[in-house]
């Protein structure tokens, strides 16, 4: 068939035209999409795909509709070459899954500044069509800087730094949804996480954007909800959890026969319930007031309660999958670090 014939998903007749980079001239098969047709070779997307190589053998003994299951819709020929119709991709993010393949340095999953567009495009388009090392790949490099453990976590924890090339805050929304649609589990708590730790307004506004789908922003505002409760049971039992350490504390700052640190800043109307994490768990690194109560305590008395704040911080962390109802961390890790393996 003739190339103009293509519609675009948009219904409107559209010629897509041979992309610059991705047209080898003795390649032997055409994908078509709404902007673009690629020549490029059977063999090689065999390789890393199994969804291509199951629709090339397929077509081989003339089964015209190998591959409608995944999406793709077989076509006619284009220059004497198959052309196979990608139902449904666009063609700026199938140029993304192409040139990982075909370019060897196009695509480095150790680096922070791929372009958030093309991480993903090539989760989405290495799941659907099973292109396993690139899907390996991306799911480590977006892991890296949405991790499993606190610690790490709180290395890269700062909206206003850049990450693929936008601010780190702008990009969680369109990662969890990508990530949810993708199947890749490994990736969701942290991402839950991330994306709570803003207004409900805010929530549902970004997940509308980024088309985050509906389900996944249920599970996301009902574990936002589930780490507030918690947050709020902490803080009213904070101030008891003081009172109780005030009597087998040995205080070596409080002044003038008083008792303690701790007594004297009770009584001086400091609430430590607010010493508890909130939803960001970022009351330990960030807050000035706590800073400035570690500042006026003796050593034992502060050592005391950063040993409180640091044993809720992970309280909380590790709570945090079965919060979201995500697999637990344990199984993220063993799986994470099959995949570190590959
Ligand atoms: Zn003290």
């Amino acid at each position: 068939m003739d190339a103009d014939k293509l519609r675009c998903s948009k219904g409107e007749t559209q010629t897509p035209k041979p992309h610059d980079l991705l047209w080898f001239p003795d390649g032997n098969v055409v994908l078509a999409t709404d902007l673009y047709l690629f020549k490029v070779h059977k063999s090689l997307l065999s390789l890393h795909s199994s969804v291509f190589k199951d629709m090339f053998e397929l077509s081989n003994v003339g089964h015209s509709a190998a591959g409608e299951s995944a999406g793709e819709k077989l076509q006619d020929s284009y220059d004497g070459l198959p052309l196979i119709t990608l139902v449904g991709d666009k063609g700026e993010d199938v140029v993304h899954l192409l040139r990982a393949v075909f370019e060897i340095r196009y695509y480095d999953y150790h680096s922070d500044e791929t372009t958030l567009e093309s991480v993903i495009a090539l989760l989405l388009l290495s799941t659907k069509y099973d292109f396993k090392d690139i899907r390996t790949n991306v799911i480590l490099q977006i892991s890296r800087q949405y991790p499993t453990a606190l610690k790490d976590f709180d290395l890269v924890d700062d909206d206003k730094t850049l990450l693929f090339g936008e601010l780190r805050e702008d990009c969680r929304f369109a990662l969890l949804g990508a990530a949810y649609r993708a199947n890749a589990h490994v990736l969701l708590p942290t991402l839950y996480f991330a994306c709570s730790k803003t207004s409900i307004q805010h929530i549902i506004e970004e997940s509308t954007r980024r088309g985050v789908p509906a389900e996944c922003l249920y599970a996301l505002l009902e574990g936002r909800e589930r780490l507030l409760l918690n947050f709020y049971k902490q803080a009213a039992s904070t101030e008891r959890i003081v009172e109780s350490a005030m009597t087998h504390l040995t205080c070596i700052g409080g002044d003038n026969g008083s008792l303690s640190c701790l007594r004297d800043l009770l009584l001086s109307g400091v609430d430590f319930g607010q010493m508890s994490t909130d939803v960001n768990l970022h009351f330990a690194r960030r807050s000035p007031e706590l800073f400035g109560f570690f500042n006026q305590a003796c050593e034992t008395c502060k050592t005391f309660m950063e040993g409180r704040v640091t044993w809720k911080r992970n309280d909380v962390w590790d709570k945090l999958p079965s919060n979201f109802g995500c697999l637990n961390w344990d199984v993220i890790q063993e799986q994470l670090e099959e995949m570190a393996k590959l």
